[in-house]
Parts: C-alpha cells; structure tokens; sequence
C-alpha cells in the first residue's frame, strides 16, 4: 500500500486559497482512501495511478471556480503534466469516468458504453469536481487517463495539451465545409490554442478558409499571428458596426471569457457561433450557457418549411421531447419523419411529470429538444436545482421553433438570420498531440502562450497573475 501526506493550497467558496493537509492511501489495484486534515474526504475505486506533479497551467475555469456547480473546497488545476512510477512524463486527461479506471461499469453506463466516457453521469473530473487536483504536489489519475509526452517536446509546449485538445475538439466538433472566413473573438488563453488547433487542421486536411483573429490587446494579437492567424483585428466594437447582412464571418468561436462575448459573436457570424467559455454566468437570456458546454449540446431554429436544422437521430430509439403551446403540430410531424420517437409537452406544467419519468429512468434522455422560449431551454438543461443533469442528453441538440415569438436575447440572431450555437468541452490528447508535432514542425511555437511561470508554493500569487491583463498563460511549477 502506498501512502503520500502533503500540504497543499486549496480554492474555496469565497474565491480564496488556503492550506490543508491530505493524505492518499492505497494502491491502483485496491483503490484510494484520500484524507483531508486526518477525516475521510473521499474514497476512489481501484484504477487509478499516483503520478508526482511537475507542472500545472492556470485555466480561466480556475479562476471562475467559485460560480461553478462542484463543490468548494477543493484542489483545482485540470493542465497538469506530470510524471509517473518510471520516470515517464505523462499528461492527464481529467475526466474519471468508469471507462477510464476500467471498471466493469461501464457496460452499464449508458455513456461510457457508447464511447462518450466525458459525459459519464459517475465521472469525477480532475482538479474541478472532487478529484484532487495538479496544483497539489501529487494527483491520483485514473490508469486510461494517462498520456505519454514524446520525448523532446518542451515542458511549457506539454503543459498546455489539456487546453489544446479541448481546442482541436472545438474545430471538430464544427462544418468547416465551404467556409471562408473563420473568426476567433478574443485572443486569449484559449482563443489562442483554437487559432492554432485551426492552423493544424488547415495544415493536415487542407480548405482556405482564413483564420482571424480578434482581440482588443495588441500583444496577444501578435502572438495570434506567430500561431497561424492570417489577418487579425482590434477593434470589435467596429466589426459589429460595420456588420451587414450576412456578417462578414461564417464561423465565430466565442471565447472571450466574458457573458457580453456571447453577443458580440452572434452579431459577426452568419452560420455558426462556438461556445466553449464556461463562466457559470447568465448570457443573452440564457441562464445555463454554461451548462450547455459542459454537455455539450447545440441550440439553434427551426423555421417552418426548413429542417435542414434538425440534426438525424443516431439510433433507432432516439427520442425527441417537445414543449410549448404554440409549435405547429406540422413541425412535430416533421421530427416524427425524421425518425424520432416524440413526447409532446402543450403545459409548461406538465414537463414536470416528464422530467420526473427521466430522473426516475422511465423516459428519455432525449437527444434533441424542440421548444419555443429561452425559459424552456433552460429548462431542458437544468431541470432540477440538485442535480448537474439535464433532460437532454449529452451532444444532444436544443431547436427553437420560429413560432412568432419576441425576438430577445438570442432569439434575434438565431430566429432571424439563422446562426446556430455550438459548443464543446474536452478533447482527446491522442488526437490533439500530432497536430501539435505538425505546428512543431512548421515553426509554430504554442509554448508563445505561457508567459510566465511561478514555483507552486506560490499558487495565489500565481492566480493573481493569470489575471494581470499583460499575461496570457501562468504555469505554476512543482519543485523537483
Ligand atoms: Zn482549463
Ligand atoms: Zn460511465
């Protein structure tokens, strides 16, 4: 049995730091008791491995913890590096799901059984939702979740494979079809990593689209350009007043860290607009915006005479969950001929019994929601204040039919013109690390992105300079 006490900053509710002792006890094949200030705190099944920390990136989820739905205390930092049991350096992938540690749950696991182990209902995620994370000196990682770093590829370029996988995830998860001006509103932390992951895809299955940049900083517009943006901009308030119809992007990825960026994006894009910020803010009328990028659902219309919008379902027993009064019962018909199985719900009070067949497992998920108000999607996302799940299921999708409705918040853009609303969340490392060789050897730098780094023990500081507008990338460093 293994054993590892250590001292160790943790993030509270009142968005501070302090110091508390812990204690991992156990081994990969039996499983880990972990103590915190000598109680039990938490307990993990067999599978998972100790790797020693080397370092760990400061990540705007870091620094938005505290409005995040997991609970506080606890050790944050999900961008770790670091190295295992023979000396390899390893990075972690974060989320503990039951694939992951290799239970044998997950043949049950209606999401890990389907390849979709991110969106496992029993996951804990590194650094964020209960698992210690990589600003502690050690992390327990669950044993699919470790990731070798070939040799030679440098600390502060392997650091940032969390952000970056999650970023090539982004630009696959959107049609990059026929698209010839692609934007990235704000240049950022993870702006910056998507402007990249867009100049790997260009690079290894080729398109001309072009890859913009906007940022109000001038610095980080100049490393925009060193990762591979072709023209970038600094002014978006200008973009947006210049803006006709169509607006001058087909794609905009919003990742400004901001509940306005949401807006400013919509206005810029014709077709798509990516989300991937998760600030636990509310935005354009939408209260769960954040909620959305964790499951990764889409949102977008449905305008009568059109279904171009609605997504096909993947399986035969795909189901479709249908609220409001006013849907014209030819649009229902619509998703019925599309292949999905419908339940209709005319009273909002009626998604009540609904929502309690899907807790109880009597019904649903649903993988695609049609609904008339931003209320209702909401709703369909968080339906119950206890539980972070929703009654769509994950990668699922969200339409709002064009019922006549006020056009507020996101309704304009969407119902108007059309724009859809994608998102995602983690990506995969085996995916992402090639096309970090591929800009390797083009002479893409990405370690332009971390610009500074601090010992560990120094960790609030750390975080108060990930928020000094000169800094893009902190990366707090272990000794050893
Ligand atoms: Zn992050
Ligand atoms: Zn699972």
């Amino acid at each position: 049995m293994n054993v590892q006490d250590f001292v160790t900053f943790e993030y509270t509710k009142e968005a501070s730091f302090q110091q508390a002792s812990y204690r991992y006890e156990g081994d990969a094949k039996t499983g880990w008791r972990i103590l915190r200030e000598g109680q039990e705190h938490l307990s993990l099944p067999a599978g998972y491995e100790l790797l020693r920390s080397i370092r760990c990136g400061v990540c705007s989820t870091d620094l938005a913890r505290h409005h995040l739905p997991y609970p506080l205390p606890q050790i944050t930092g999900h961008e770790v590096i670091a190295e295992d049991e023979s000396g390899r350096t390893v990075a972690a992938e974060i989320n503990a799901s039951h694939h992951a540690t290799g239970s044998a749950l997950a043949e049950d696991c209606p999401f890990c059984r389907k390849g979709l182990p991110t969106h496992c209902p029993d996951r804990l995620t590194l650094g964020i939702d209960r698992l210690p994370g990589g600003f502690a000196p050690w992390i327990l990682v669950p044993k699919h979740n470790v990731v070798e770093i070939p040799q030679g590829v440098d600390a502060n370029i392997s650091v940032l494979i969390e952000p970056f996988a999650a970023a090539v995830h982004a630009t696959e998860r959107i049609d990059l079809e026929g698209a010839t001006r692609v934007a990235v509103l704000g240049a950022g932390r993870l702006g910056l990593l998507i402007l990249a992951a867009l100049r790997g895809k260009r690079e290894t299955i080729g398109g001309s689209f072009s890859i913009e940049a906007i940022d109000r900083q001038e610095e980080r517009l100049r490393v925009a350009t060193s990762l591979g943006a072709d023209r970038v901009w600094d002014d978006a308030e200008a973009l947006v007043a210049g803006a006709h119809d169509p607006p001058p992007f087909d794609i905009v990825f919003e990742s400004t860290g901001s509940p306005q960026g949401l807006e400013v994006a919509l206005s810029l894009a014709s077709r798509e607009v990516h989300l991937k910020s998760t600030t636990g803010l509310a935005s354009m009328g939408l209260s769960h915006a954040t909620e959305m990028v964790v499951d990764e659902v889409s949102l977008g219309p449905l305008v009568e005479g059109n279904d171009s919008f609605v997504p096909l379902p993947t399986e035969s027993q795909d189901a479709a969950l249908v609220v409001g009064s006013r849907i014209p019962t030819e649009m229902v018909q619509g998703i019925e001929d599309a292949g999905y199985r419908t339940v209709v719900v005319r009273q909002p009070e009626d998604l009540k019994t609904v929502s309690e067949e899907v807790r109880s497992g009597e019904a649903g998920p649903f993988s695609l929601g049609l609904v008339e108000s931003l209320e209702s999607v909401d709703r369909l996302l968080r339906p119950w204040p206890d539980r972070e799940q929703g009654l769509i299921q994950p990668t699922g999708s969200i339409r709002v039919a064009d019922v006549g409705q006020d056009r507020t918040g996101l309704l304009s853009p969407m119902l108007e013109r059309g724009v859809k609303i994608g998102t995602s969340r983690c990506g995969d490392f085996h995916r992402a690390l090639p096309i970090m060789q591929t800009l390797l050897e083009k002479g893409i730098d990405l370690g332009a992105i971390v610009t500074e780094t601090l010992p560990a023990t120094e960790l609030p500081r750390a975080f108060e300079r990930a928020c000094s507008p000169g800094n893009i990338k902190v990366v707090a460093v272990h000794p050893g």
